[in-house]
């Protein structure tokens, strides 16, 4: 079967606000500066502290760490040498950023004095306080974090291949600088010609569940930009009920895409490819089948906890978060709820919401300032809201600046910034401010 959407309409009007956005980028330090501030207080102990992961989180609590504990261990346990700038892949993906952009070294941003083991975790062995590499190491500990991030699970997607993103139509912006680049270079090819595009999402929680809608908001303008958009029609099939977790988004995201005439599909969820045959399988909640003819996929794979988590017994064990093995922490003070001596942070949390970058920005002062409560004896102090955040792309050179918290209420953090509205600023922020704020978030200076 074979879908059409409705046909495509003209782009929104320019921002009559980027003089004004402009004028108020002067402020952009403020922004890396102004939430969270590292706790001034040290601790004096000899306790160990392995780190699992060396991201964005694992990196941004053992900068605070070392200033905040005197004379204790810290170990980070994580193979990948490459620190790669996550949220910059849609702009790699989109033709904005060159691939360079998005990449740096780790060794960069590990604060001085700590240990890397430069191996993955195999086993969580909570029970014994300790963890296993894949070189077979035992490392023991006194206290854990968990900063492993999420597993991109593109084997439940029958045919699909990663070598083969960049070719046939094929685009994927998750899984490494390197396919973000390719996913450009097939949209590039894709909006010469124009044709049907088929932009996909699923059932599981997502680290940026903005990224999806981003990558069909900028499809789309590229193809209005080529002249192709009235050869073409772009759909977005998601495997849920809607198309973004917090309803005012959703609705506002659903107005824009029935202004700008993309098609949206609900409750199909991609089970298959024939990449050679730019054919892809869908199925409802009934299990029925339909397969879809296209000329450009975009894939975004389910997600779900590192199997070295989810295996574990670290993992939740029922309700909403058992299903994809993340970790059980309680939300507000993200202590595990069976293990006081492990924390967890970042993406692999089972928590409501909250896999993003900016999530890590406010949640690793609390996990490092929880953690040193608890290694001094006392019981954790601070409580996280599950502030969650991206600049929604909605085309070249303009953005909606979307903040929330655990329970999906809006919560603008910038006065410059409605929330809903899209700016020139928001877009600038995107480009250029973020990276900055992001490495000072690493750096644990914010
Ligand atoms: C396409 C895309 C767009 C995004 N856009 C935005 C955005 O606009 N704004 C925003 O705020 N966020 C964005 N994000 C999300 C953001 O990058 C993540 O939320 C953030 O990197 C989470 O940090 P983390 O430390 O939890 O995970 P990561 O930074 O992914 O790090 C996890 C680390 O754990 C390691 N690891 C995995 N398994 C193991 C193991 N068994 N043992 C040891 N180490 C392990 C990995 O090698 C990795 O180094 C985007 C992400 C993507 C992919």
């Amino acid at each position: 079967m074979t879908r059409t959407s409705s046909p495509q309409s003209a782009p929104p009007p320019t921002d009559p606000g980027r003089r004004r956005w402009m004028a108020a980028l002067g402020a952009a330090p403020a922004l890396a500066a102004a939430a969270g501030s590292a706790r001034a207080d040290t601790v004096k102990t000899r306790a160990h502290i392995v780190i699992a992961g060396s991201g964005l989180g694992g990196i941004a609590v053992a900068n605070r760490l070392s200033k905040r504990l005197d004379g204790a261990r810290i170990t980070i346990v994580d193979a990948k040498e490459v620190h790669n700038y996550q949220p910059g892949y849609t702009l790699v993906a989109t033709g904005v950023w060159p691939i360079d952009k998005v990449s740096d070294r780790n060794a960069d941003f590990h604060p001085h004095g700590i240990e890397w083991v430069k191996e993955m975790v195999a086993e969580f062995a909570p029970d014994t306080n300790t963890v296993v590499t894949t070189g077979g190491r035992k490392i023991a500990y006194d206290f854990l974090i968990v900063a492993t991030g999420v597993h991109l699970d593109y084997a439940q997607i029958e045919g699909m291949d990663l070598k083969a993103i960049g070719s046939n139509g094929l685009g994927s912006v998750y899984p490494n600088a390197e396919a973000a680049l390719a996913t450009w270079n097939a949209m590039d090819t894709f909006r010469a010609k124009g044709g049907a595009a088929v932009m996909t999402l699923p059932a599981t929680p997502l680290k940026c569940a903005g990224a999806p809608l981003k990558m069909t908001f900028m499809l789309r303008d590229r193809l209005h930009q080529a002249g192709t958009l009235k050869d073409s029609r772009v759909t977005f099939h998601s495997a849920l009920s809607n198309v973004f977790g917090v309803k005012a988004v959703n609705d506002n995201v659903l107005q824009r895409w029935k202004d700008l005439g993309i098609g949206v599909e609900y409750t199909q969820k991609l089970v298959g490819v024939d990449i050679g045959a730019r054919k892809a399988v869908f199925a409802n909640p009934e299990g029925e089948r339909s397969t879809v003819s296209y000329d450009y996929l975009h894939v975004v794979p389910p997600m779900r906890a590192p199997d070295a988590v989810k295996n574990s017994p670290l993992a939740w064990k029922d309700g909403p978060f058992a299903a994809g093995g993340w970790l059980e922490v309680d939300k507000g003070t993200l202590q595990h709820r069976r293990y006081p001596n492990v924390f967890g942070l970042g993406d692999i949390n089972g928590t409501p919401r909250g896999k993003t970058a900016a999530t890590v920005k406010k949640s690793a002062p609390i996990v490092a300032d929880n953690l040193v409560q608890v290694i001094a004896g006392r019981s954790p102090a601070e409580t996280f809201d599950g502030y969650t955040s991206c600049p929604l792309i909605v085309r070249e050179g303009s953005a909606m600046l979307i903040e929330f918290d655990y329970e999906g209420r809006l919560t603008p953090s910038l006065p410059m910034i409605e929330p809903l509205q899209e700016s020139y600023f928001a877009w600038l922020m995107k480009v250029r401010m973020l990276k900055p704020a992001y490495q000072a978030v690493l750096k644990g200076r914010v």
